[in-house]
């Protein structure tokens, strides 16, 4: 069977992933036996979400009544019922849901009919409290589909201290990533100094660690020193796998999804008020706004670094008409030059402009020139792929140290 959860969580505290962790220890206490737990991320940009849109899914084998009575009591004890916007769902299905309702979900909107109806036709069990919109994401885990997919181990907090500092080691937390990486990745950024892997939310999180396989988030995690913690979960995961991209074309972007576009740069990049970069991308005519915000940090440097007529692929959410970068390729860098009116040779002073169409003049010795002068510039970028740092990467992006899938490679060649 699998087991769906979601919507738990509210800003002030909980989360979906440690109700999984207990409902997990539950299960088997109660003779059922976990074959896995999936934490699956859904559209990065749908505005009801707590924090990164987590779903969670468990495939278990045992008797499906009893799982259901359990995951619900779970849920009704843990879950923020007092909080607004929380509104838990929960799905047992016997029969393994078609993976349609997991990628609109990941990729689109949808709305509680919607999986109601899928969770009628296959006759799950399921419940929804107050106004059942976490039906969505526990059908959506329930129904996920991981065609490439990732591990995170998750520490969790004593209740006694959730709300208070955690106590992690930094320095631990440097030793993992660098004795592990590129087979964890985002438990530092190690680029900009900054501790990744562990939240500053009221939540019951101690701190996550990301990684290819179970064998090294536990190696990364044995470096780890930390205050002690209640219980710790294995999930795999779609995180780092950009299944929530889709390939674009300019001026068919939808609102709230995500993309990879292809395109030539149509402007120069300007930085605008609080840092953030932006620059015109086209393709056949038509143009839209990039973004690389300040969180970027670094990343930046790379956006500011194209000038008109580089073909890129660009990766990103398509969000109040820009896309928001995640990461970009280069495929053709143009000749980047500077043209500028000549040094005069009788006095060496630079000229000036004469008028439209009437070549350059020295306003000094009234010498004339036809041509301009032409510098190549060197440029600062190299074809090939570039990423937002770790502390700016959304849960769904894959990381380069991953490699690019062939079918982004194809996009950029
Ligand atoms: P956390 O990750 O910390 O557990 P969260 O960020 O996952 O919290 P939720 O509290 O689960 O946020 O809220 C997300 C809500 O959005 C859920 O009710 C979920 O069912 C719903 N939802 C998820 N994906 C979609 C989608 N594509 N379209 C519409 N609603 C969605």
């Amino acid at each position: 069977m699998w087991i769906g959860i979601d919507d738990t969580d509210s800003p002030a505290g909980m989360c979906t992933t440690y109700i999984g962790a207990v409902l997990v220890r539950r299960l088997a206490r109660a003779g059922i036996r976990v074959v896995d737990a999936r934490l699956v991320r859904l559209n990065p940009n749908v505005i009801h979400k707590t924090r990164g849109n987590a779903a969670v899914c468990i495939e278990a084998e045992g008797d499906v009544e009893a799982a259901f009575a359990l995951t619900c009591a779970c849920v009704e004890e843990l879950a923020e019922f007092d909080a607004a916007e929380t509104n838990p769902g929960v799905v047992v299905s016997e029969i393994r849901l078609p993976p349609d309702f997991y990628y609109a979900a990941l990729r689109d909107f949808c709305n509680v009919g919607e999986a109601v109806e899928v969770l009628e036709s296959v006759g799950a069990r399921y419940r929804g409290y107050k106004n059942r919109r976490g039906l969505i994401g526990a059908t959506a885990a329930v129904a996920s589909d991981f065609p490439d997919w990732t591990y995170e181990l998750l520490a969790y907090r004593k209740r006694e201290n959730w709300g208070t500092r955690r106590q992690v080691d930094r320095e631990s937390l440097f030793l993992a990533e660098k004795t592990t990486y590129p087979h964890t990745w985002d438990t530092v950024d190690q680029e900009n100094d900054v501790v990744v892997c562990v939240p500053h939310t009221p939540d019951p999180v101690l701190f996550g660690i990301r990684g290819e396989s179970p064998a090294w988030i536990r190696k990364a995690r044995s470096y780890v020193r930390s205050e002690e913690q209640a219980c710790e979960q294995v999930y795999t995961t779609n995180q780092g796998t950009d299944a929530h991209l889709v390939p674009g074309k300019i001026g068919e972007l939808r609102e709230g999804r995500s993309y990879l576009v292809r395109g030539m740069v149509a402007g120069f990049p300007t930085t605008g008020p609080g840092g953030h970069v932006s620059f015109s991308l086209e393709d056949d005519g038509v143009e839209v706004r990039c973004m690389a915000y300040e969180p970027t940090k670094g990343f930046r440097d790379v956006a500011r670094a194209l000038v008109p007529g580089d073909v890129v692929v660009m990766a990103g959410s398509y969000k109040g008409e820009s896309l928001n970068l995640e990461k970009l390729g280069v495929c053709r860098l143009a000749e980047a030059v500077r043209i500028r009116p000549p040094v005069c040779p009788a006095c060496g002073k630079r000229m000036t402009s004469a008028g439209a169409a009437k070549g350059y003049k020295c306003r000094v010795c009234g010498a004339r020139s036809r041509e301009p002068e032409v510098e190549r510039q060197e440029r600062l970028i190299r074809p090939g792929w570039y990423e937002v740092p770790p502390t700016a990467r959304r849960h769904l992006a894959r990381p380069l140290a991953r490699g690019v899938p062939a079918w982004q490679q194809v996009l950029c060649d």
